[in-house]
């Protein structure tokens, strides 16, 4: 199953429908109900399944379709064609994140055999690798239902740790428009590459003083918000005083630390400390804020249902929190207790030769075998 899903190329700007319908036909095939949750332009698809009863809220898996590219990677095999060597299973999704949902899937035969008194739900997503859009727009879906999942687990590698924490992450651009002029006369035109390296500067400004002074959750590593400017353009040549620059920042906050209130400060830095010179040369200059979509952290309780749940499913005493961001954050935000939890880990995502051990495949296999015990009643 896990080879038939790395065959589906669904890097993520590309269409997952061959791999839905795949999974649409083959759930149907077992008389499992599905429900696609297409995207504005009908090319992706979300997909929702429910094996058991359909008139009771129950506990949903859930993982994302797409895979981030290959190009540019040295691969030593077909990325697309699962390869196992060495106790590993190599493949571009083999650990991010389709073992998982391949287990889910080989085990819905069983599920649908036994009968179970808890319905047991499969939630697919697509383009979670460029900003969760899939999720948001099933969510967004799920408000109109009549049932929803009491809870959900995702799949996402963390090596089978029970995860109930992660940073939000909050990406944004700016744009710092000036005035262009010959660089004798520095003082007639407005410098926007100056500008903008002032506010990148206040920036690392507020990124000294979380990492300096807090909020601190030693869970986390680094244990403290993190900002970061990522990317900066601007000016033309070196004898022009530059008229634009641009640049892309982000904010990645402990759950509970407020990414809004961030972003007004460095607001309010530009408006009172960089605009007032600009403008006193041009009226017309300025700075503006770009926000991109953000992901909301991750702060599920110890003691909710869900962490207790996936604890007995994982064997795990423990619970752990991660810095890398996942679907899991909306999901909770919708209202649905959810933790992230599956075979594989996060270090092999994203790579060339992207594998997994067999041995986590295993894990995961006795995670959802312990579960479907647990639905059965
Ligand atoms: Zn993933």
């Amino acid at each position: 199953m896990i080879g038939r899903l790395i065959a589906f190329d669904t890097v993520s700007r590309h269409s997952n429908l061959a791999l839905i319908h795949w999974v649409r036909d083959y759930l149907e095939g077992l008389d499992v109900p599905c429900r696609l949750v297409h995207d504005e332009s009908g090319a992706k698809a979300n997909l929702f399944a429910t094996i058991g009863p359909l008139d009771r809220p129950g506990i949903a898996l859930s993982g994302h379709t797409d895979v981030v590219p290959v190009d540019g990677q040295d691969w030593q095999s077909d990325p697309f064609r699962a390869e196992v060597r060495d106790g590993r299973l190599y493949g571009r999704g083999s650990a991010d994140m389709k073992s998982f949902i391949a287990i889910a899937l080989a085990l819905a035969p069983d599920a649908q055999r036994q009968g179970l008194k808890i319905p047991l739900h499969l939630a697919l997503s697509y383009d979670e690798e460029v900003g969760c859009y899939g999720a948001r727009r099933l969510l967004a879906e799920m408000k109109t239902w009549p049932q929803r999942p009491a809870a959900c687990i995702i799949g996402e590698p963390t090596s089978m740790q029970v995860v109930t924490g992660h940073k939000g992450k909050h990406s944004y651009e700016c744009r710092v428009h000036g005035l262009a002029g010959h660089s004798s006369l520095t003082h007639q035109g407005v410098n926007a590459v100056e500008a903008a390296a002032e506010i990148v500067a206040h920036i690392k400004s507020l990124a000294r003083r979380h990492r300096d002074k807090g909020p601190f959750d030693p869970d986390f590593v680094p244990p403290y918000t993190t900002l970061h400017t990522g990317t900066i353009a601007g000016g033309t040549a070196l004898n022009i005083v530059p008229a634009e620059c641009r640049f892309a920042f982000e904010i990645r906050n402990l759950p509970g630390d407020d990414a809004d209130a961030l972003l007004a400060e460095i607001r309010d830095f530009a408006a009172r400390h960089v605009e007032p010179e600009m403008q006193a040369v041009d009226r017309g200059t300025g700075v503006s804020f770009m926000t991109e979509l953000g992901l909301p952290g991750l702060a599920t309780a110890e003691d909710a249902e869900v962490t207790t749940l996936a604890k007995a499913l994982a064997e795990a005493n423990g619970t752990a929190k991660v810095s890398f961001g996942t679907e899991a954050g909306l999901f909770s935000d919708a209202g649905i207790p959810t933790i992230v939890c599956g075979p594989g880990s996060i270090e092999q995502a994203h790579k060339a030769d992207e594998w997994i051990a067999l041995e986590q495949i295993a894990a995961g296999e006795s995670f959802v075998h312990r579960l479907l015990e647990r639905v059965r009643g």
